[in-house]
């Protein structure tokens, strides 16, 4: 067999990338990564990362915010050491060579922060929920420069192998090992995965002592999504297979500004825009967050994207606008050049033009739970960044807080994983070879690419923005008959990238439409019609759900 890896990471976005250049001092890593190494949500990021740096702005108003856009679902622990270690984790991307913006003439006030290097001023952006200016950025095009940034550290590391192209399928667990057939939450070792080579369309073992799940999130399983083609839960649904239990998954983020008609993903325009001055209005030209909630603009983002729901469907209009007009092209240049850029080749001028935007799924809020240090129930399985759920966010995510956890929690993750590996000598069994017996060539992509649209139009119209009883119900039939359906395809096909991904949406999707289902109130980014209102006793409990192989029937 392959000698076993001291780590495999599975994820080349922000969170696997930090963790793997401070997992590295301890062994071998391998980062497993699905296309080439800097396709992921990371280098899609526009607006920036929060820190306190502005001598006006403190912790406790960071830590705060937190907690009131995560409507009485945040671990205030993990909120605290987010928000504490932003600044030092900003400075160490600084000396990456991330050139975040500065402010050379300001010395205070509340656009500029305190460098970490002792350099100029950096430049301080503000978001929806924010109460102070804190938000850290490289014009409007943050994590592609973070990305560039990690991708060439880890490309000069001796310990670190990027093997891109490859597919984390499943987790080599026992019941791989052919000791026990299906899983148990809680009860299995991961010792690896096994992974797609998608160039010579074989699978291979990638045995290892510790393994990391960072593959992001899983917008792809909705029609209209700022996520790139990654983000289809893989993670999610490999955690779930192998008996992690999901927490608060019914939590999908929608953003409320993404321009009208761009097709897959959406082009998003940041919510540093309307931190910038934008202004949400009708057809009709009526500023309508004025009336929606004392932040207007920058109310909390549940708060904008169902504003703009209710002007649609008030009106039938398939649009609300982002106004700029009061900016000038320069200074609009200057902040935003990627979006200017990309609105002009869509014959748009954001000084001139009142953009068109509607609200897209955007980011998981939920995931695999983990504790302050990344590790899982699983033992020997780590989770950070998007997959995971620390309990920062909550029942929604405060802007620019995810690049951060990302950040802060590979950090962590790495010190766990090191004190572990120093300590125990960790034996990896040895997994067999993959299991092609049975199998065939699939000549029907027509059923993987229905099925995909179909759950993507399912996900949209039944367990949207708004959500109903009647309507979630719906949706959680359709999705466990074309779970068990593409099931039993994928035990007698050769699998290709675009199976296992259906496979990962279609079980995501499920649990999505359960969890929701079983949350009996409408909570910050979950609205359901029925039960408008929370409940106090739900405060700070979490919803729990395992993937149920009771519902596929084999
Ligand atoms: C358009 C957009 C703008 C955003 N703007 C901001 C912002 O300004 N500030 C902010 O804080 N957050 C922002 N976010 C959210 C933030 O970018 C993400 O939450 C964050 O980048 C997630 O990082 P990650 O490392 O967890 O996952 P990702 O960056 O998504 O990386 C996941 C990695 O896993 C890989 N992968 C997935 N599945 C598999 C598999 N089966 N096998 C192998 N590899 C796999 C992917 O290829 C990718 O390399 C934005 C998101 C989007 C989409």
């Amino acid at each position: 067999m392959r000698q076993p890896f001291d780590v495999v990471v599975i994820g080349s976005g922000i969170a696997g990338l930090s963790f793997a250049l401070k997992a590295a001092g301890a062994g071998r890593v391998a980062v497993v990564t699905k296309k080439e190494d800097k396709a992921s949500a990371t280098n899609y990021a526009q607006g920036g990362i929060a820190a306190v740096l502005s001598p006006l702005d403190d912790f406790e108003s960071h830590i705060s915010d937190t907690l009131v856009a995560g409507a009485g679902l945040c671990r205030r622990e993990a909120v605290e050491v987010m928000v504490r270690e932003a600044p030092r984790l900003i400075g160490e991307l600084i000396e990456l060579g991330v050139g975040f913006n500065r402010s050379p003439e300001a010395s205070d006030g509340e656009g500029a922060g305190e460098a970490p290097d002792g350099g100029d001023p950096l430049h301080l952006g503000r978001e929806g929920g924010h109460s102070h200016y804190r938000i850290v950025h490289v014009h409007d095009l943050t994590g592609a420069e973070v990305e560039q940034a990690l991708v060439t550290a880890v490309s000069a590391h001796p310990n670190i192998t990027v093997y891109e192209n490859h597919i984390g399928l499943d987790l080599i667990t026992e019941h791989y090992l052919g000791t026990t057939k299906h899983t148990v939450p809680g009860k299995h070792t991961v010792y690896g995965a096994y992974v797609l080579d998608s160039a010579r369309g074989e699978v291979v073992a990638f045995p290892a002592r510790i393994t990391l799940l960072a593959t992001g999130g899983c917008g792809q399983i909705y029609r209209h999504t700022t996520n790139p083609d990654i983000s289809t839960g893989d993670g999610l649904a490999m955690s779930a297979r192998a008996g992690c239990e999901l927490a608060n998954m019914e939590f999908m983020q929608f953003h409320p500004t993404s321009l009208y008609g761009t097709g897959d993903p959406a082009f998003l325009i940041s919510e540093a825009v309307r931190g910038f001055g934008g202004i949400l209005c009708n057809a009709e030209g009526e500023a309508f967050m004025a009336g929606e909630h004392p932040l207007k603009d920058l109310a909390p983002r549940d708060i904008v994207a169902r504003a703009i729901d209710r002007q649609l469907k008030a009106t039938g209009a398939p649009y609300v606008f982002l106004d700029l007009t009061h900016r000038s092209s320069s200074e609009i240049e200057e902040r935003f050049p990627h979006i200017v850029t990309t609105c002009r080749e869509l014959g748009l001028d954001p000084s001139r033009d009142r953009l068109p935007v509607v609200p897209a799924a955007h980011y998981m809020c939920g995931g695999i739970p983990t504790n302050l240090w990344g590790e899982t129930v699983l033992p020997r399985l780590f989770a950070i960044g998007e997959v995971a759920c620390t309990g920062v966010h909550g029942a929604n995510r405060l802007a620019s807080n995810s690049l951060l956890e990302g950040l802060v929690f590979a950090e962590r993750a790495a010190i766990r994983v090191q004190e572990v590996l120093g300590a125990q000598g960790l034996d990896v069994p040895e997994p067999p070879p993959w299991d092609v017996a049975g199998t065939r060539l699939s000549r029907e992509h027509i059923l993987v690419s229905h099925d995909r649209m179909e759950i993507r139009n399912l996900m949209w119209d039944y367990v949207g923005l708004v959500r109903s009883t009647s309507r979630l119900l719906r949706a959680e039939r359709r999705l466990s008959i074309i779970t068990q359906e593409v099931e039993q395809y994928y035990r007698w096909t050769r699998v290709t990238a675009e199976l296992l991904e259906l496979r990962n949406m279609v079980q995501v999707a499920l649990l999505i439409a359960q969890s929701a289902l079983s949350r009996k109130e409408s909570r910050g980014l979950h609205y359901v019609t029925d039960f408008p209102e929370s409940v106090a006793e739900l405060d700070g409990k979490d919803t729990i759900m395992p993937f149920d192989w009771g519902t596929v029937t084999l």
